[in-house]
C-alpha cells in the first residue's frame, strides 16, 4: 500500500458538543486510513470554533508521538493594538522548537489585510508554509481569488496551501457566489487550476468536505485534474472528531490514477514540503 501523509488534522476540543480527538484517538483513525504521518494544526483564531487549541498544546501532544505527528504553529495577526504586533519572534520560537509550518490560518480578516501580511512576511523569513482556510468570512477574498493571487505573488518564499469552500468552489470557471458546496460538472478554466499552474508556491490540500466535493462532483474532471496538478496537491482529511466521516481516501483509491500521481498526492509532495524522507519504506509503507 502507498503510505499516506495527512497534511491537515486537529487535536483537542474545538466544539462545545464534541470532546475532539486525543493523540491516540487520532492515530487510531489514521491507522485505518493508511496514514503514517500527520500534520496537526493549531487553532488560535476565534472564528473557528468554540475553543482554541494553542500551538504550545499542539507541540506537547505531537512530542508524545514524534515519529507520527508533526506540529504546525499559529498566531492570530490581530494580537495587541493595531499595528503593534510583530509575529516574527513568536513564530521564530515555535519554528526553533520544531513546528514545520504555519496553520491553520483561520483569521476573520481579508486574506491580504496588512496585519495578515506581517504574518506572511515572518513565514517568508522562517520558510514556513502557510495553510489557508478560505471561506466567506475567514481569509475572505473577492470572486476569482485576486487577494490570494496577490499574496502568492508578493511572498514567493512562502508555499501557500489553499483549503476550504471559497477556495475549492473556484475549481470551476462557473462559480455561484452563494454556493459553498457546488454540485454538477466542473466548467474548465477555473481559477484554482489557473493559479496552481501559474505559481510554483501555491499548493492545495484535499481535506474536508470542500476538498472531497470539488473532486467528487465531477469524477472524470477530478482524475484529469489530479494528473495535471499532481505536484501541487496534498492528501488531507481535516479530522477533528472521533466519529467524523472521511470520504476522500476511498474516493481517491477508486479513481483511475497513475502510480506516479498516487504517490505524489499521497506522500511525495508532503514529504518534500515537510522535509521528510521521500521514500515509502522510510515512512513505513
Ligand atoms: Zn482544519
Amino acid at each position: 500500500m502507498v503510505p499516506r501523509i495527512d497534511t491537515h488534522t486537529h487535536l483537542g476540543r474545538l466544539r462545545r458538543d464534541d470532546p475532539g480527538l486525543t493523540p491516540e484517538g487520532l492515530l487510531s483513525r489514521l491507522d485505518r486510513l493508511g496514514v503514517r504521518r500527520a500534520v496537526v494544526l493549531a487553532v488560535e483564531s476565534p472564528e473557528e470554533l468554540d475553543y482554541y487549541v494553542p500551538t504550545t498544546q499542539v507541540m506537547d501532544w505531537c512530542a508524545r508521538h514524534p515519529g507520527r505527528l508533526i506540529p504546525f504553529c499559529a498566531c492570530d495577526p490581530r494580537h495587541r493594538y493595531p499595528g503593534r504586533f510583530d509575529p516574527y519572534p513568536v513564530l521564530a520560537e515555535y519554528a526553533a522548537a520544531g513546528c514545520r509550518g504555519f496553520g491553520e490560518n483561520l483569521c476573520g480578516l481579508p486574506i491580504d489585510d496588512p496585519m495578515q501580511r506581517r504574518v506572511y512576511e515572518a513565514c517568508a523569513r522562517l520558510r514556513l508554509p502557510v495553510v489557508l482556510h478560505i471561506d466567506r468570512w475567514i481569509n475572505r477574498d473577492a470572486p476569482g481569488l485576486p487577494g490570494l493571487e496577490r499574496i502568492v505573488k508578493d511572498y514567493p518564499e512562502v508555499t501557500f496551501i489553499g483549503h476550504a469552500q471559497c477556495f475549492w468552489r473556484e475549481i470551476s470557471a462557473e462559480v455561484d457566489p452563494e454556493g459553498l458546496y457546488p454540485t454538477g460538472p466542473v466548467v474548465p478554466g477555473g481559477r484554482v487550476e489557473e493559479l496552481l499552474s501559474r505559481y510554483p508556491n501555491l499548493m492545495a490540500d484535499l481535506s474536508a468536505h470542500s476538498g472531497y466535493n470539488a473532486l467528487a462532483r465531477d469524477p472524470e474532471h477530478a482524475a484529469a485534474f489530479l494528473e495535471r496538478q499532481r505536484h501541487k496537491l496534498l492528501f488531507g482529511t481535516d479530522l477533528l472528531a472521533a466519529d467524523q466521516r472521511i470520504d476522500i481516501a476511498a474516493f481517491l483509491d477508486g479513481l483511475p490514477l497513475s502510480a506516479a500521481t498516487r504517490e505524489a498526492v499521497y506522500f511525495r509532495n508532503a514529504a518534500r514540503l515537510l522535509g521528510l524522507p521521500d521514500d515509502a519504506r522510510a515512512l513505513g509503507g
